[in-house]
């Protein structure tokens, strides 16, 4: 009799149980797995894409999109060529004692790059915009730009120029014709706003790049992390076999080797020696890793500009940052590597 009862219960337990599940899977029917979509769109001067994974085609399409409209905006807000943006109408205020208030975006990417500016003691200086756009010129028409002309755009530099008020979020430009530019940071910011959208949109496996400057949050289904190739080449040497997975980082890379403009031998890159006025003639390739896109981004810059043992130093004492040098001595290439670069584990 109780054995009889002890069944009766198991069964009936079974039974319950069975209903149970039942009753659950028909208020939540399986899941479509997760599949892989990418989208991009020129954008800052170069090529924005999104690569993420979602359960369907609509709602990657809808996340990727709002994603790239972000960018969008950032333009809007950031650029220096584009001529009504906040970023140039705070420009045209230079010299004028007018303290104009910011909005979130330009406040948040300016406020950073002062930092940056007095952790580096000036290598990474967004008041470089005279220069940049002396050397562009330069570029352009195949001609140095002459002693005074340097002189003059110099004299328009100078981040302790950039008085910033944090209780109202305002910007004070105090000389005559600055003009900022956030070709050192913009992109990485852009990046990683980009990716807080995807995120409020449901996606949490992505990868955004533009042009170089790359953010990714959780890893691929079923991997160990985005796969990232840190190797570089010359045309006589290579150093390979730096391959990474990475997962919520940011990575960027800066001085492209063979990105310079040349005069009576001496290479100019793009990228500027605020101290001198000139574009760097110390060919490197920076390679950055970060805990976003925004520290990978300005780090590049800063890490080309300053010399190779102090930027190091910098990337040993910014958290989460790995750096690598690369540079040509006679053709052969030479690598140094901060610590957490050292010990990045290389896929096999
Ligand atoms: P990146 O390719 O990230 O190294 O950024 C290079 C761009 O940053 C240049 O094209 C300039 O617009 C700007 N730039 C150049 N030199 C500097 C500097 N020393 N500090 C901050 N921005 C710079
Ligand atoms: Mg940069």
């Amino acid at each position: 009799m109780l054995l009889l009862v002890r069944c009766v219960l198991v069964f009936m337990l079974c039974g319950f149980i069975t209903e149970g599940n039942l009753a659950k899977e028909r208020l939540s029917p399986a899941k479509p797995p997760l599949q892989r979509y990418e989208y991009s769109r020129p954008q800052m001067g170069t090529i924005f894409r999104v690569v993420l994974y979602a359960r369907s085609e609509n709602q990657a399409k809808t996340a990727a999109e709002a994603a790239l409209n972000r960018v969008d905006a950032l333009n809007q807000i950031l650029s220096d060529y584009v001529a009504d943006s906040e970023l140039n109408k705070l420009s045209a205020t230079a010299g004028t004692g007018k303290a104009v208030r910011l909005s979130p975006d330009l406040w948040a990417v300016l406020q950073k790059a002062q930092k940056v500016s007095r952790e580096t003691n000036g290598a990474f200086d967004v008041t470089v915009g005279p220069l940049v756009q002396l050397w562009r010129r330069a570029r352009r028409q195949h001609q140095l730009p002459s002693p005074e002309a340097l002189a003059q755009a110099k004299a328009k530099t100078g981040y302790q120029q950039v008085i910033l008020k944090k209780f109202k979020k305002t910007a004070e430009l105090r000389v005559p014709g600055m003009q900022l530019d956030m070709g050192a940071i913009g992109k990485g910011y852009a990046v990683d706003e980009a990716m807080l959208v995807l995120r409020e949109k449901g996606i949490k496996c992505a990868l955004v790049d533009g042009g170089g400057n790359i953010r990714v949050s959780k890893a691929p289904p079923g991997t160990k992390g985005w796969e990232i190739d840190l190797s570089t080449s010359n045309r006589t040497d290579h150093i390979g076999g730096q391959k990474v997975y990475l997962k919520n980082a940011g990575v960027a890379t800066s001085g492209d080797l063979y990105q310079f403009v040349e005069f009576n031998g001496q290479r100019y890159s793009h990228i500027i020696n605020p101290f001198t006025g000139l574009g760097l003639t110390d060919q490197r390739r920076v390679t950055i890793m970060a805990k976003n896109g925004t520290d990978a981004d300005w780090l590049s810059t800063a890490l080309s500009v300053l010399p190779t043992p102090e930027g190091i130093k910098l990337a040993n004492r910014t958290s989460k940052a790995a750096a690598s040098i690369v540079w040509n001595a006679d053709g052969k290439l030479q690598q140094e590597q901060s610590h957490r670069f050292r010990q990045l584990k290389w896929v096999k």
